[in-house]
């Protein structure tokens, strides 16, 4: 079954527009799509209906065919335009938190995360470019780049099927922006994982995606390879 399945996903605003209209779309396992929209097209409403943020006025949402519950969010990893991070815990301490959903709540207080927790979340860190010494470093201390390192290891260390990445590198500049996308798409692609990550963006959207939604009004668009965005209307 496909990694995601909107069927007929609309949403209405109780003093706004309608932000989604009737969205179908199916996401294939592995597959890096983006969603490129301008500023209020329902980039991000589309994402938080998915996360249960937003409540749909109607249709269906199914991970890996099972429809999407509070229960398996787990399934989902979540990379956020503001980081999403703590900035007074450290890095490490952040992508054990990603593991929250499956670890006791004495161990997030204590921050005593099991020993499996632990090793994963350095060798996710490394896997992002970071050091031991960003490990163990405060997020506030860290670039904006280095804090979306750590907030794609973070959507990593429950192994899910599915990244949801709203507006990920929004708050980077163009060179870092690059680095972060490249990552986000090669980690996701080693572990099989399909990615939804929405964009305003053109040329990213060109470089990165393997294949384009573009929303606008709350409606698709557009629904293919980049290469196809150079046809005419
Ligand atoms: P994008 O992420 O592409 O900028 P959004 O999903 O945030 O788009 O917004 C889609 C539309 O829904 C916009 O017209 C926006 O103003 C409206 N909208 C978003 N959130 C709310 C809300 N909480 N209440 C009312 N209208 C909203
Ligand atoms: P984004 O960067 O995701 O497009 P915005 O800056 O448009 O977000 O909106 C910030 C927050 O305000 C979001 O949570 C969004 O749902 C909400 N929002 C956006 N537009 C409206 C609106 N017209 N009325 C009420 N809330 C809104």
């Amino acid at each position: 079954s496909p990694a995601l399945e909107l069927t007929a996903l609309t949403k209405s605003y109780r003093n706004g527009p309608t932000a989604l209209d009737d969205i179908s779309l199916k996401i294939e396992q592995g597959s890096f799509c983006v969603v490129l929209g301008s500023s209020g097209s329902g980039k991000s409403t589309l994402l938080k209906c998915i996360t249960g943020l937003v409540t749909p006025c109607r249709g269906e949402i199914r991970v890996k065919g099972r429809p999407m519950t509070r229960r398996n969010l787990r399934t989902i990893g979540m990379v956020h335009q503001d980081f999403g991070l703590s900035e007074r815990l450290t890095s490490a301490q952040n992508v054990m938190a990603g593991a929250a959903a499956i670890t006791p709540l004495w161990r997030i207080l204590l921050q005593a995360y099991p020993l499996p927790v632990q090793r994963k979340a350095c060798q996710l860190l490394a896997r992002v470019g970071l050091t031991e010494a960003h490990a163990n470093r405060r997020v506030k201390a860290l670039s904006g780049g280095q804090k979306q390192r750590v907030g794609i290891a973070r959507a990593l260390i429950t192994d899910p099927s599915l990244i949801l990445a709203d507006e990920p590198v929004a708050s980077l500049d163009p060179r870092t922006s690059a680095e972060i996308m490249q990552l986000l798409k090669d980690a996701a692609r080693e572990r099989g994982a399909a990615v939804l990550c929405s964009l305003h963006q053109i040329d990213l959207a060109r470089a990165y995606a393997d294949r384009i939604i573009g929303l606008q009004g709350g409606h698709i668009i557009f629904d293919g390879p980049p290469a196809q965005l150079d046809r005419a209307a």
